[in-house]
């Protein structure tokens, strides 16, 4: 079992000051992923058993996958209701990078105190207490320690919202940053009652069909480079549109230029709306840190699986990206 709490000291401040808080604001990334998702979820259930008020909020929806985690009712979104509306004591921002990575919930946070939880290596350490550990699987299980510090009973709710952070963030226990003490971590969460296999199949075995069909669209652009190290593929707003498919639908379309043999770095091209923008996910197998080549476009992330918004049509940022690898001098060696 997870018998010592880590970061003791800035666990317990952070506790102390949400023990001192009336109203707690927390806040998630930009297309919020299960991470922030489940983490945001089980802190807010906590947050307001205390008797609290607690508030999710995020400037884009949470995805369908995620509908069955308990504790929706906490979560707000931005177009529902005005800065001026919230009060907060503290703000918590979860799994956000920077403020910045909160957009539009950004303005929400008028609170005094603001508190950054994060396990990216590129956080810039903001707030007035942060807990910032990229040796953390996930931002959820910072959460559950966070929790432990706080005294707070973990339920099956509570340890399901976690647990999916946990499964979500891994790749379902399968990336490198998959450790003993996530492990240990999961092993409590399911002794207070989450179910792994459900998770597993609400995360990896249920799909929208929409999914689907904008993988086979996307599958046709599927291109190989640097002698098979690198491997890219593109997710246009027609396809997006031919597919009825949301932005959240092509988040698993990456995991097919990843896992072809011999490819070092894989990228996925997701062009915005307004055709001025592209997301751009970044992956590698074992040796290139994605996570600078994501910094240096304004983005961030981790070694193994980063991201960026990149101003640019799609053959714009294409060019740049693939101009930022190439100074790398990575497709030289074995
Ligand atoms: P994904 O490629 O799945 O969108 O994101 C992979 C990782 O990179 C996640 O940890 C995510 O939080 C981070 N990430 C994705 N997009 C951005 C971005 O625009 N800015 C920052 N700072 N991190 C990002
Ligand atoms: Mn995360």
């Amino acid at each position: 079992m997870a018998k010592k709490i880590p970061h003791r000291d800035k666990l317990e401040q952070i506790a102390t000051i949400i023990a001192e808080s009336k109203r707690v604001l927390i806040l998630e990334h930009e297309k919020p992923d299960g991470d922030c998702i489940g983490s945001g979820l089980a802190l807010a259930l906590v947050v307001s058993s205390l008797g609290k008020k607690a508030m999710l909020l995020s400037q884009d929806p949470h995805p369908a996958t995620y509908d069955f985690l308990p504790g929706a009712h906490l979560h707000t979104m931005t177009s529902c209701l005005e800065p001026e509306e919230t009060d907060p004591d503290v703000t918590v921002f979860l799994d956000c990078t920077g403020p910045e990575r909160a957009g539009e919930a950004l303005s929400y946070a008028r609170s005094k105190t603001w508190i950054n939880i994060d396990h990216h290596v590129s956080n810039s350490q903001f707030g007035h207490a942060s807990l910032v550990d990229p040796d953390a699987a996930a931002t959820g299980e910072l959460v559950f320690f966070l929790l432990k510090a706080m005294g707070a009973a973990i339920d099956t709710d509570v340890a399901t919202c976690l647990y999916a952070a946990l499964v979500s963030d891994t790749g379902g226990f399968r990336y490198q940053n998959t450790s003993p003490r996530c492990f240990h971590v999961a092993a409590e969460l399911i002794d207070s009652g989450a179910n792994p296999s459900q998770v597993a199949d609400y995360l990896y075995e249920t799909r929208s069909l929409s999914s689907l069909l904008l993988l086979k669209n996307a599958l046709h652009t599927l291109a190989l480079h640097k002698g098979g190290k690198l491997a890219s593929i593109d997710v246009t707003a027609q396809m997006l549109k031919d597919a009825r498919a949301s932005f959240e639908d092509a988040n698993s379309v990456i995991d097919y230029p990843r896992s072809i043999a011999g490819v070092e770095v894989a990228l996925c091209f997701k062009e915005n709306q307004d055709q001025a923008t592209v997301h751009l996910s970044l992956r590698s197998r074992s040796k290139v840190d994605v996570s600078k080549v994501a910094v240096s476009l304004g983005g961030g992330g981790h070694p193994r699986a980063a991201g960026a918004v990149v101003e640019g049509t799609l053959e714009q940022v294409r060019a740049r990206v693939f101009g930022v690898l190439d100074g790398l001098g990575i497709w030289t060696d074995s």
